[in-house]
């Protein structure tokens, strides 16, 4: 039987899912980082991809057809030219960039998503101002490095990871202002997520007893893979993410773009995946409840009746989307004796907004709403589900899988989207 698994780099761990040809998950592992021992993230990286193959039972080693890996989006590496790291990584949350912001605005189109501390070129701004930058042969995001210690390729990436470098993902290539630098020689080929590069290398074969046929293909980016996941494929389908805060992703036949709320549109396939991330969400409800607590009063929340309380629950002043305004407060007033209609308040506030950002996905030229899929640790709330659905207008219903592993699965076995070609075109050159 062929499988095809899925590698997973998130913030906290590493997780792995094989599926077969019927999409059922066969095999599972995981690595969470453990933040107590000094190790470098590299070293963390290696060892956490090197577990989880070693997870996999054999029998289903020997008849892997292909390989995907997710990395977080713009967390990247600097490294020389037999792929060794010079300098610790770069993460993708680390704001260093801000001191090299001035010179990217000086070359990059105005509100390009590059024009951010924390994007992968401004990163690489921030190396090409060190000494170790003259040794350095290749740039690349995480899932890139990790997917060359398979398949032993240097100088490969994804449209998907490659957006922050500043990829032109309309017309598939690097954009003149980006290709008339000196360091655009650093800079991988790019290929739609999920293209077959290159077979494992013979000794990873033989260290892991892996069919020597698997290939590896193109990754993309964790919160991408876990779209993926979602089963959400068709234009107007949407996955709203209900995890610490509020994140919404809506497929669209239409890309959209707007700074000012911190909207970007990856592409997948010839369908652009939208969307935009709210302050709200569950990190307000924990500040006032325990999960046990959600758990009950939601019970005795009647879900068909609408609140009188009309809140913007954030913990802190600021938001960018729905609403851009980095000295909003936060209202949660007035607020009622009864916790259950407390929460009912917050539930049902939090749902508003999420109906209003789509809404603003919309206005902006989005294809319509037609169906949301729910992710995080919300999605489990039957009766949050039944308020969303009023507000929302349109069906509401849980992902059957939410782990990115499964979606980079997907990718691996080119279930979804027309992304890729089935044999990579142009071998890739060293810079
Ligand atoms: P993260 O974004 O941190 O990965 P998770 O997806 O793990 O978040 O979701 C955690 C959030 O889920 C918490 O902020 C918590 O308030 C919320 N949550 C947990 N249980 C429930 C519930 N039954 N109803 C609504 N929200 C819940």
């Amino acid at each position: 039987m062929n499988f095809y698994l899925g590698i997973d780099f998130g913030t906290s761990g590493a997780r792995a899912i094989a599926i077969d040809p019927d999409l059922t998950i066969r095999a599972q592992a995981t690595y969470p980082f453990s933040s107590s021992a000094f190790q470098s993230w590299v070293t963390i990286w290696q060892t956490a991809l090197y577990s989880l193959l070693e997870q996999i039972p054999v029998t289903i080693r020997q008849e892997l057809t292909a390989i995907a890996i997710n990395g977080t989006s713009a967390t990247v590496l600097f490294c020389d030219d037999k792929g060794n790291p010079l300098d610790e990584p770069i993460l993708y949350h680390d704001g260093r960039g801000v001191e090299v912001l001035e010179k990217v605005k000086a070359i990059a189109p105005p509100n390009h998503s590059v024009l951010s501390a924390t994007s992968s070129l401004a990163k690489l701004f921030w190396w090409y101002e060190r000494p170790i930058y003259t040794q350095g042969s290749y740039f690349l995001h995480q899932a890139d490095w990790l997917a060359f210690l398979l398949h032993g390729k240097l100088g490969i990436s994804d449209y998907h990871n490659a957006l922050k470098l500043g990829y032109d993902v309309e017309s598939l290539c690097y954009p003149d202002w980006l290709t008339q630098l000196s360091l655009f020689p650093l800079l991988p080929q790019v290929f739609p997520p999920g293209t077959p590069i290159n077979p494992i290398t013979l000794e990873i074969s033989q260290r892991f007893n892996l069919n020597k046929d698997c290939v590896v293909c193109t990754g993309t980016t964790d919160s991408i893979a876990a779209f993926l996941a979602s089963g959400a494929n068709q234009p107007g389908e949407a996955v709203t993410s209900l995890g610490s805060t509020l994140v919404l992703k809506l497929l669209s036949q239409t890309r959209i773009e707007n700074s000012n709320y911190g909207i970007y549109s990856h592409r997948l396939g010839n369908l652009w995946l939208t969307g935009g991330a709210s302050n709200t969400g569950g990190a307000v409800l924990r500040h006032f409840f325990t999960d046990q607590e959600l758990e009950d009063l939601s019970q005795k929340i009647d879900a068909t009746k609408p609140s009188p309380f009309n809140y913007y629950p954030l913990l802190k002043k600021g938001e960018r989307f729905p609403i851009n305004d980095p000295n909003l407060p936060p209202n949660l007033e007035p607020r009622p004796d009864d916790p259950v209609e407390f929460l009912q308040g917050l539930l049902e506030s939090i749902a508003r907004l999420e109906a209003l950002g789509y809404r603003r996905l919309q206005e902006l030229g989005a294809t319509p709403l037609i169906k949301v899929y729910t992710a995080g640790g919300g999605a489990k709330n039957e009766t949050w589900r039944v308020i969303r659905e009023r507000l929302l207008g349109v069906p509401v219903v849980s992902s059957v899988n939410t782990a990115a592993a499964y979606g980079t699965a997907l990718l691996a076995k080119k279930q979804l989207y027309q992304f890729a070609p089935t044999i990579a075109t142009d071998p890739p050159n060293p810079p």
